[in-house]
């Protein structure tokens, strides 16, 4: 194999996947790793992500983690490291966002680095620091609410700063709009202060490409998805549509639904009201002990062959309050994505081969269900969201998969995606 020329360490899955996404976009073959790989990367790539969930476990476990996911990339021949976190930011008071970061300056011995969420695309800029998501400040976004990471103070100067002893800086947008040569400036000039990262302000893709070039042989970047998208050129990577090849699709079609987003159920509806196949599950009846897993798959192979069926838990809020109500939110919700991964399974062994599944936890349980280990990263369907593909041990021709988070895709995506495939 060639050697891996970025080198990606995500804190959380579908990150994992926006960020290689961007990297498909700007012209390189991307591979994402579900977790650390055991043995060298046996596929072509230019970069290589690998995905955690270290967003919000102890910060000592993250940082073993990073620091066992470099020392994979570096084995893989990775000359840039990139920290990928969320476009919001995300972190608790400990971190990990900081923690991290500092482990890995102090393991590739490097003295400097950027940090900036920006991603205009999603609506997240920053400016002077301050982290904006759409037209209001992060602590007014919603973001101050979240349940595990609550977000409540914009400055990300502030927020880095109480999760290193590292000193923390600003490249403004003065700086960053005079390009290369003026951000190159500011970085010695920080560096002479003893600043060890620096917040970038980024208002537009523009920003972001002039800000790439500055990074060339930078040891390690951290930043949400966006940055990655003046990287590619650094290592002589144009845009192609090469980059997004993916084998050709075979197979049948389905889609796996456990999401309840509102973006999801009006895909689900969409998919109803065009009249093709569904078959909604019922978490009561998995409760009672029924074996719903067993008759979905037995639906499905009578549906099956002229085109997509879906299966779903996906539910309206009040539907699935009631179910929790009586369940408990936990058990509900592990007892489904159980259920949904079995189904997702089934239908492989059945000769699914195109399969959608839609929902953040409802991916990562039916990617841990079918032994994926690694994907390579194909065309984008919505901003987001691309085709991946992937040899599984009940699919070892391979298959076609997407993984759909919740509030992402258009209102046809179920359709739209198949289509995009045949194409
Ligand atoms: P999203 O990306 O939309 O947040 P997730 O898959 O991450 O979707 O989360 C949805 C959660 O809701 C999962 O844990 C899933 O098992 C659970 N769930 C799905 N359908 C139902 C339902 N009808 N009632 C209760 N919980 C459900």
């Amino acid at each position: 194999m060639t050697r891996a020329l970025l080198g990606c360490i995500a804190d959380d899955f579908t990150g994992a996947t926006d960020l290689a996404n961007n990297l498909v976009r700007a012209g390189m073959r991307v591979v994402q790793a579900m977790g650390v790989p055991t043995a060298p990367l046996d596929a072509e790539a230019d970069a290589i992500v690998v995905a955690l969930k270290s967003r919000t476990i102890p910060k000592d476990e993250a940082i073993a983690q990073s620091l066992a996911a470099l020392q994979w990339l570096k084995a893989q021949g990775a000359e840039q490291i990139y920290f990928k976190y969320c476009s919001t930011f995300d972190s608790t008071a400990e971190g990990n966002i900081g923690p991290v970061t500092d482990a890995l300056m102090q393991a590739l011995g490097t003295d400097f680095t950027i940090a900036t969420p920006a991603f205009p695309d999603n609506k997240r800029t920053v400016f002077k620091g301050y982290l904006f998501v759409g037209d209001v400040l992060l602590n007014e976004s919603g973001m101050q609410n979240h349940p595990l990471t609550p977000m409540t103070d914009p400055n990300l100067v502030r927020v880095l700063q109480a999760q290193t002893a590292s000193r923390v800086g600003l490249i403004d947008h003065g700086v960053v709009a005079q390009g290369e040569a003026a951000i190159r400036a500011r970085i010695d000039q920080l560096k002479a202060e003893g600043v060890r990262m620096a917040v970038v302000d980024a208002v537009s893709n523009a920003d972001l490409l002039r800000l790439g070039p500055a990074l060339k042989g930078m040891p390690l970047v951290t930043a949400g998805s966006g940055v990655a998208i003046g990287l590619p050129g650094n290592f002589g990577v144009a845009p192609s549509n090469e980059a997004a090849r993916l084998p050709a699709a075979q197979g049948l079609q389905a889609i796996v639904s456990g999401s309840c987003s509102v973006a999801t159920n009006q895909q689900v509806m969409d998919f109803i009201k065009a009249g093709k196949p569904a078959l909604a599950i019922d978490p009561l009846r998995i409760a009672a002990g029924v074996d719903v897993a067993a008759e979905a798959l037995a639906w499905a192979e009578g549906h099956m062959g002229q085109g997509p069926v879906l299966v779903y838990s996906t539910a309206e809020p009040s539907a699935v309050r009631a179910i929790q109500g009586k369940l408990g939110s936990e058990k509900a919700g592990a007892m489904v994505e159980d259920t949904i991964a079995a189904i997702a399974r089934g239908l492989v062994q059945r000769g699914v081969r195109q399969l959608i599944v839609a929902g953040g936890e409802t991916s990562g349980a039916c990617v841990q269900a079918l032994g994926i280990t690694q994907m390579r990263i194909g065309a984008q369907i919505d901003p987001g969201v691309p085709w991946c593909h992937a040899v599984a041990p009940d699919a070892k021709d391979g298959l076609h998969i997407t993984l759909k988070s919740g509030n992402f895709g258009s209102t046809d995506f179920f359709t739209k995606a198949f289509a995009q495939l045949l194409a």
